[in-house]
């Protein structure tokens, strides 16, 4: 429910209608505003909250329901949009970010020559795993903890701030240590426990929707998180499976649109781990721009053939200036700013 207050209720006003929210076991969420402050009650007990009567109380406008079963990061809670900000780079409201590396951190040379290339191109932050969640046990699992040394190394270097995979609570502490940006991959989309963990943090979050997930159970997962205090979410569609095979997963497009109605949260997009092949990246990325796309990560590796992980779908260190480029035209047509860097002219 909101508590939509009058323009120039006092504080005192406001905080009778809190105290009377968390008397009756809800959450309430103030959001001062320019000229009115709303306040969310937020709890699991409805039925206490309908109760609370609180229309035409002092100071109090009018009560809204928030009709949708994800409150904090609803679009109709925030009317706005959330922006989420890393070390002052902005995604979401007007500003596109985009996230560039690895795969997974193979080796620090790999790392660091992929850091400084997405760098000089212009990408706004650094992807890379240490602990990767592979289909098979067999393949490469990431290097872990000397993966995260490297990345923290490559962001001393580059600026560029991190955006790296926790899969499991036990990484916490170390991810936290390095991470700018927690990423929740596709395959723990519902683990609740682990998003009630990272929403107790106050770390960025990009969270992955699941392969076989709705948008509303993806928003429900971003709501975990939120209500233990951290909004600091990115959504990222990244392909959900399909019947058809041709790609590796089927991007749903769609989906931007769609989650950014639903969402006050920023979009981003990831064509790498949907199309599963380098050749399709782009077109795909064009069109999740001019979908309206808050921002993109793909995967670029300095030697694909060799990579250890999703080589295929890597797009080429050496020529990836100029795939930005493309994609930097799409970004000045749909008015968004590019966050982060500048790209640095090449050497004469
Ligand atoms: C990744 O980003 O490397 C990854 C494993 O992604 P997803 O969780 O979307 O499969
Ligand atoms: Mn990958």
């Amino acid at each position: 429910m909101m508590i939509v207050m009058k323009e120039g209720a006092s504080d005192g006003q406001i905080q009778s209608i809190v105290d009377r929210v968390t008397a009756a076991g809800a959450q309430a969420h103030v959001s001062r505003g320019e000229f009115v402050t709303v306040i969310g009650a937020i709890g699991d007990d409805r039925e206490m909250i309908a109760q609370l009567d609180l229309a035409g109380q002092d100071g109090v406008e009018r009560v809204v329901p928030i009709l949708k079963p994800y409150k904090l990061v609803s679009r109709e809670f925030r009317h706005g949009d959330l922006p989420v900000v890393v070390d002052g780079i902005k995604v979401g409201g007007g500003s596109f970010g985009l996230i560039a590396g690895p795969c997974t951190v193979e080796t620090r040379e790999q790392t660091l020559e992929t850091a400084r290339v997405v760098k000089a191109a212009g990408a706004a932050m650094l992807r890379g795993g240490a602990y990767k969640p592979r289909t098979s046990p067999y393949t490469f699992q990431g290097l872990g903890k000397p993966a995260l040394e490297i990345l923290a190394e490559a962001r001393e270097e580059t600026g560029l701030p991190i955006v790296t995979e926790l899969m499991d609570i036990r990484q916490l502490e170390d991810v936290l240590e390095v991470a700018d940006v927690i990423q929740l991959g596709a395959r723990n989309m519902q683990n609740f426990d682990l998003m009630r963990e990272v929403g107790r943090t106050d770390k960025a979050v990009l969270l992955k929707r699941g392969l076989a997930n709705t948008i509303e159970e993806w928003l429900l997962s971003a709501e975990y998180i939120a209500k233990e205090g951290n909004e600091r979410i990115m959504l990222c569609e990244r392909g959900i499976r399909t019947f058809e095979t041709a790609t590796r997963s089927t991007l749903d497009l769609s989906a931007v649109p769609v989650a950014k109605n639903l969402s006050a949260l920023p979009v981003i997009v990831d064509p790498s781990h949907a199309m599963g092949r380098r050749d399709f990246i782009l077109p795909m990325a064009r069109a999740a721009v001019a979908a309206g796309a808050d921002g993109l990560i793909v995967e670029v590796h300095p030697s694909p053939e060799h990579a250890l992980c999703d080589g295929p779908q890597a797009l080429y260190a050496d020529s990836f200036s100029a795939w930005v480029d493309d994609i930097r035209r799409v970004v000045d047509l749909m008015g968004l700013v590019m966050a982060g860097g500048e790209p640095v002219p090449a050497a004469v």
